[in-house]
């Protein structure tokens, strides 16, 4: 079933996970080890992230560098079969421009269709660990709104080859991702809502957002998006703090502001166990003013740290 249509068919707040495919050499089960905790609380979907190939460099025996390329979480598409197939729960794959040109977008769109999957999240993706900047492959997508369109014209029946007749019609529910605290290679926040207007005049059905840690910059951001004309639900995306480490990582890696509050509370614990239990307590209240304002879905990342989000959610039921 499309998330769209989950939201449509709710009268209240629903719930949501991400999840991360396994490293590479981890099994399936490592990921259901994850997931048996939050499926008590009944989620409309899951997501599962995708995760770009990079370039490293290993030291070999006669100590020379040799670059080699690595892709440490594959299998986003199958594994989010699997998880449809085990927990009987729609999932969301993400699906970036990076690294993929327009013929493997296609092909990885038609493969995602034959197993019964629904729904897409469409990104850009960053840019690779040896660029400076987002570089898309030769003839593949620049942005996000590119690949929007790719799947769009699939969902209309239009292929690549444009001589197959009597072609079968996808029916992806799309959504796009949004930023409260705007994306950092955006010029200003204008800029940024102007191109996300895009992706939802293009044909977005929702918008999930980047993680914020200050409600009021959520509800700044709907309402700015408001005032533009975008209509469609967006999504709040949550995570847990739960080491002294984020304080300075998640600002860094996510582009983001941790309010003084949180971050002097951070600050002051000992240990990261004292961390975990400020973060589970700003994260449930996060939560509960979120839902008090009826927003469509909660989503939580929960990124290897089910039990935190367990903890949240089940104090929200
Ligand atoms: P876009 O919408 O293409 O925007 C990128 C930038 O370009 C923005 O600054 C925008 O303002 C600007 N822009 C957009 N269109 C135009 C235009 N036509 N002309 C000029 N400028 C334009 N990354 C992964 O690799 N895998 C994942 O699974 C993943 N999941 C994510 C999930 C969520 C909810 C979020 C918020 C992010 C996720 N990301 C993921 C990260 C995402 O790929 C990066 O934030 C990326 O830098 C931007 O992606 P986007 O889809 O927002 O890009």
């Amino acid at each position: 079933m499309k998330v769209i249509d989950h939201i449509n068919q709710s009268s209240g707040t629903l719930i949501s996970f991400e999840i991360l495919p396994p490293l590479k050499g981890k099994g399936i089960q490592s990921l259901y080890n994850h997931l048996d905790p939050l499926m008590e609380f009944k989620p409309s979907f899951i997501n599962v992230t995708y995760h770009r190939s990079e370039h490293v460099f290993k030291k070999k025996s006669d100590g020379t560098f040799e670059k080699v390329v690595v892709r440490k979480r594959p299998g986003t598409e199958s594994i989010c079969a699997s998880i449809m197939n085990k927990y009987n729960v729609d999932t969301v794959p993400h699906l970036i421009c990076g690294g993929f040109g327009i013929n493997e977008t296609e092909d990885a769109l038609i493969n995602l269709n034959y197993l019964g999957i629904d729904n897409v999240l469409v990104l850009r993706g960053d840019a690779a660990k040896n660029e400076s900047g987002f570089e898309p492959e030769p003839g593949g997508h620049q942005y996000a709104i590119d690949l929007l369109k790719q799947v769009r014209n699939l969902n209309a029946g239009i292929y690549l080859e444009e001589d197959l007749k009597n072609t079968s019609q996808t029916k992806f529910c799309i959504g796009v991702a949004g930023y409260p605290e705007k994306h950092f290679e955006a010029p200003n926040m204008e800029s940024d809502l102007k191109y996300l207007k895009a992706k939802v005049d293009a044909g977005a059905d929702y918008i999930v957002t980047q993680m914020f840690f200050d409600n009021a910059k959520y509800f700044a951001f709907v309402n700015a998006c408001r005032e533009i004309g975008i209509t469609v639900p967006i999504i709040p995306g949550l995570k847990p703090v739960y080491t002294r480490k984020q304080l300075t990582v998640l600002p860094k890696t996510f582009h983001i502001d941790l309010p003084t509050s949180l971050s002097d509370e951070m600050a002051r614990c000992k240990t990261d166990l004292d961390v975990e239990k400020v973060g589970t307590e700003w994260m449930l209240q996060q939560s509960k003013e979120l839902k008090k304002a009826g927003v469509p879905v909660l989503h939580y990342y929960t990124l290897g740290r089910p039990h935190i989000v367990a903890n949240v959610v089940k104090e929200l039921v």
